[in-house]
């Protein structure tokens, strides 16, 4: 049975798997969520344990792609995705204390866990695209890692061209390179003159308004707005469980958070029947989700530039899917509360029952750069163990917040510490070597295009070049 999914907001149409993975945004300002979400008794997932991820992956996303998917042409992309990761068990556990782990999400071609949907979804669409005989455009902005991610995942892709807009000179040489070297007559790298704001502005408008485009192509979201690419994230939440004693062991995760995707994965296996205990929302100095969690305050403040960049955000937009069950899925509420949230006037509060639900599984805690690096040098004292920022972030956060220290404490190792030169240069380290398929980054020939943080340029371009 080909599953349905339905708007948070309540009033766009119910869509299967392919329209969700070529709409991003719901018609109505909502985002998609599975209409029902498959279950599993502990029998059955314990049946899973020796499953390759592979083989686990295909268990757990089948289900949601069903209808639009054909099970065997899911199977090979999945071997052919994770084939191309950098370490056999695609997402192996590394104990740093007793009952306590980094679960290493960064073997990846661009060392960051995003590889793990972004991969996937540059096949899915293109599958897709091909059995509809259509093509996209995907446009987006980005400050690090979604962009290398994206263009790794959609370089191979015929129906697909993609334009990444990064601020010119604020991305670092690693990043930069990753997006840049890519080679693929549909990539498109724009650095423009400007910040990330201005870039992020440049793609909002442009979906809202996609004339440019002459009726021609439809532009794609790559975020994790897109519901595809949170579905992907569901199973390494699994695989990590199953290795280290679950679902006879319950477990807790504390996940680096910025736009509440990757943590919202590790919500949707509890919803499926993985024994997940306790889930920790882990932000850096941008912490309006632990402001929220903490003292029932909702207000964005400006976004702050730190050592951890890839969870640099004002607002986390998949919070909103969370949102959507604790007000029992009713998109009229939701309509309303999104309204006051993204209204930015007063600070706006949750009803107290409805926080208090979520307060039995979510803990928060932001952690500011000086404890970050401290965390960088502590776990090297302790281990030998290089973090990245970001995970630091995810192990303070684990090591203040524990309900219960009997059970696995798991944290989400979301990057390599290469990518982040500033924060490993801070702890007082050498830069680790780059990993073997990267060796020769910085000699690669680069291929960018620089534009003013001017709209209309920057469609003109992205028209001129799509599908040449
Ligand atoms: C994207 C990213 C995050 C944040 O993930 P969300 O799904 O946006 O919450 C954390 N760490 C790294 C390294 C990332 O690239």
């Amino acid at each position: 049975m080909a599953m349905k999914y339905i708007s948070t907001r309540g009033k766009a149409p119910e869509l299967t798997f392919e329209d969700v993975l070529l709409t991003g945004l719901a018609s109505d300002g909502g985002l998609y969520v599975p209409k029902e979400v498959p279950q599993y008794s502990k029998e059955e997932i314990e049946s899973w344990r020796d499953l390759s991820y592979t083989e686990l992956a295909h268990k757990i996303i089948y289900p949601f792609v069903e209808g639009s998917v054909d099970g065997d042409a899911l199977k090979t992309m999945l071997e052919e995705v994770y084939s191309g990761f950098g370490h056999k068990a695609v997402a192996p556990v590394q104990q740093i204390d007793h009952n306590e782990y980094v679960l290493e999400l960064f073997h990846g071609p661009t060392l960051a866990f995003k590889d793990f949907a972004l991969q996937m979804l540059g096949r899915l669409l293109d599958y897709i695209l091909e059995r509809r005989h259509e093509k996209v455009v995907i446009m987006g902005a980005t400050s690090g890692d979604t962009g290398s991610a994206a263009i790794e995942g959609t370089k191979a892709c015929r129906n697909v061209d993609i334009f990444i807009l990064h601020p010119n000179g604020k991305v670092s040489d690693v990043q930069r390179r990753q997006m840049t070297t890519v080679k693929g007559d549909n990539i498109f790298n724009i650095a423009i003159e400007g910040n990330f704001d201005q870039a992020q502005d440049m793609i909002k408008a442009s979906f809202g308004d996609q004339t440019f485009l002459r009726g021609e192509r439809k532009l794609v979201a790559v975020n994790s707005i897109n519901w595809a690419r949170i579905m992907s994230q569901i199973v390494y939440y699994f695989y990590s469980a199953l290795n280290l004693g679950g679902p006879v062991r319950p477990m807790a995760y504390s996940v680096p958070t910025g736009n509440f995707g990757d943590i919202f994965a590790g919500y949707m296996a509890k919803k499926m029947g993985l024994p997940i205990e306790q889930l920790i929302i882990a932000t850096n100095s941008n912490d309006v989700l632990h402001r929220l969690m903490s003292k029932n305050q909702y207000e964005v403040h400006p976004l702050q530039h730190t050592i951890t960049p890839s969870m640099d955000i004002a607002v986390s937009s998949n919070f909103e899917r969370l949102l959507f069950d604790l007000y029992d899925r009713d998109g009229d509420q939701l309509s309303e509360l999104m309204a006051k949230m993204n209204a930015k006037e007063d600070v706006v509060s949750l009803d107290e029952a409805k926080l208090a639900k979520a307060r039995e599984l979510f803990d928060s805690c932001a952690v500011d750069e000086d404890t970050t690096v401290k965390t960088m040098q502590e776990v090297f004292d302790e281990t030998g163990y290089l973090l990245d920022p970001h995970t630091a972030i995810g192990v303070k956060a684990a090591r203040e917040c524990r309900r219960n220290t009997r059970i696995p404490m798991i944290t989400l190792g979301t990057a390599h510490p290469v990518k982040f030169e500033e924060a490993v240069q801070r702890a007082g380290y050498k830069m680790p070597e780059l990993p073997h398929h990267l060796t020769d980054l910085m000699e690669r020939e680069e291929r960018l295009t620089v534009l003013p943080a001017d709209l209309e340029k920057v469609q003109a371009f992205v028209a001129e070049n799509t599908f040449k």
